[in-house]
């Protein structure tokens, strides 16, 4: 195993030997060399106290109370590409003191024994070390039995299970996104005997752990929300999203989490569908093909609004406007976990927009190019995939590869015709400086008028006719310019809308 240790880490060990203390990686990345999966981070932990480290390591960083040294080496990850070097963290020994409204610890005492800092980690397959020992012989240190529950496949608290949630409520978080994270990706479908009695079980939490996980689960109220996003965020990222939101709501988190999410379980769609909103989220998620955070939230919530949209029961049950309901639920979700604002407003976005009609032969270019401007250029490959999902996770098999190859091809198409402003033959300027329109908002209402009638018909987007369109078009006053613009895009957007209605109502 040693020889999967990268040299940079090898050589903070080896320095911290040479001055006299004890070193070993630890956490995340003994857990996962010993999976034989590649570690994105190395934690290294010492008897050094962390101002012995910065003697040893004077370029290092020390900003924080929790006894964590921030080493520099030379860049040896892919995780922080502009940098030069890395950051390797070293932290010292330490047992956790005393703790204040079930959130991080108030105080750090550090200590001597390698043996109890392993005991105040989360998980016993994250309390397991790895260096070199007395005689320099590399060892894996594991009092709590982590290696054999990496092997069967358990994750279960260091300790007495309710206790060490009462400490901190993240680990709540923590067990899920760990489940989430560890879970094969694919099912075990292998036909071969041996193969199927490797994979005939699948990752689980262990059951007193889990039984405390429901029982503590209102506890995680107490944590910030920025610290659930970040382990929410690394759910959806996971080889396994779909069960990690299921784990969430299994053990009762998710009411504390993505509480609208919930309103879908149990709701039955109309004939379209065979699984209730609940299970068709999941599923979307689970077979959304990107990899983006922002993308793979909305595949999760494409129809959050459903429930709240619903009119009618079983097989002509209607669910109108639930695109744009599930868009404001979408943004006020994410907005209370503290997302990025980019991530909340692409998000919604996508949410808002996955209805989008589609039919080769049946959609004109014109309309393409309505949606691509609603949507963005740069949002329409994430479009699809929310769509994707959609479909997939829809559980009617149909083949509709074939119609989003088109929609591709559609794209490709029409994205050099006028889809933006800057496409368009005049600018601003131009109506200032030649009709002697004087700057203000008429101009860019006017841009806009303009824009969505060369999206209906790129031919007219010549100097010339602009020019004179906008001549005609200065004699309306703002509010008037305004809505043409709107009712031009939305016009056919209506004859648009109708198709979608029929697509989720009886197709
Ligand atoms: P990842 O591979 O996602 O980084 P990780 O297990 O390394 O997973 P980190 O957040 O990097 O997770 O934490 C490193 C180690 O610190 C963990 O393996 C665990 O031993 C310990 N740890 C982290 N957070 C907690 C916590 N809230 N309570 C107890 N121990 C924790
Ligand atoms: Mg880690």
């Amino acid at each position: 195993m040693i020889r999967k240790i990268p040299e940079p880490i090898l050589n903070v060990i080896q320095a911290l030997r040479k001055a006299g203390f004890e070193a070993f990686v630890v956490g995340g990345c003994v857990r996962d060399l010993l999976l034989e999966h590649a570690p994105k981070d190395w934690d290294i932990t010492t008897n050094a106290t962390p101002d012995q480290v910065l003697k040893i390591f004077p370029e290092s960083f020390y900003e924080n109370t929790f006894g964590t040294v921030g080493v520099k080496v030379p860049r040896f990850l892919e995780t922080m590409p502009d940098y030069e070097y890395d950051i390797v963290e070293v932290t010292t020994y330490r047992t956790e003191g005393q703790y204040k409204d079930k959130r991080r610890p108030s105080e750090v005492n550090f200590t001597l024994s390698l043996k109890e800092d392993l005991a105040r980690r989360d998980f016993t397959i994250n309390a397991i070390a790895y260096g070199p020992t007395a005689d320099e012989k590399w060892e894996v240190i594991d009092p709590y039995d982590g290696a054999k529950d990496l092997q069967k496949k358990i994750i279960r608290t260091v300790g007495e299970p309710e206790e060490r949630f009462n400490e901190d409520a993240l680990r709540l978080m923590r067990a899920v996104r760990l489940f989430a994270k560890l879970r094969d990706r694919t099912p075990p479908t292998v036909t071969s005997e041996t193969k199927k009695t490797k994979l005939a079980h699948q990752w689980r939490i262990e059951e007193n752990t889990e039984v405390a996980i429901s029982k503590l689960s209102e506890h995680l109220k107490a944590v910030s929300p920025e610290r659930i996003r970040d382990e929410l965020s690394k759910i959806i990222l996971s080889d396994s999203p779909s069960e990690g939101i299921a784990m969430l709501e299994k053990t009762g988190l998710l009411r504390f989490v993505l509480p609208e999410l919930r309103e879908g379980i149990g709701v039955t769609q109309n004939l379209h569908h065979i699984y209730t909103v609940w299970e068709h989220n999941l599923r979307a998620l689970a077979t959304c093909p990107s990899p983006k955070l922002e993308t793979r939230l909305a595949a999760l919530l494409h129809d959050v609004g459903k429930p709240r949209a619903k009119r009618g029961e079983g097989y002509y049950s209607t669910f109108y406007s639930h695109d744009h309901i599930g868009a404001r639920l979408t943004e006020q979700m994410l907005t209370r976990l503290r997302f990025p604002k980019e991530i909340i407003r692409k998000s919604a976005l996508l949410v808002d927009n996955h209805l989008f009609y589609y039919n080769v032969g049946e959609v004109t270019e014109a309309s393409v190019r309505r949606l691509i401007k609603r949507v963005g250029l740069e949002n329409m490959q994430d479009l699809m995939a929310v769509r994707i999902g959609d479909r997939l996770g829809s559980g009617v098999p149909k083949a509709k590869p074939y119609k989003l190859r088109h929609l591709e091809y559609m794209i490709e198409k029409v994205s050099h015709d006028p889809i933006s402003a800057k496409m368009l033959a005049v600018n601003g300027h131009d109506l200032m400086n030649e009709l002697r329109i004087p700057a203000g908002p008429k101009i860019g209402a006017i841009v806009e008028v303009l824009l969505a009638e060369v999206i209906e018909n790129p031919e007219l987007n010549t100097k010339e006719i602009l020019l004179k369109r906008a001549q005609i078009l200065q004699e309306s006053d703002l509010q008037t310019l305004r809505e043409l613009a709107r009712e031009k895009i939305q016009e056919k957007k209506v004859a648009e809308n109708d198709k979608i209605k029929k697509r989720h109502w009886v197709e």
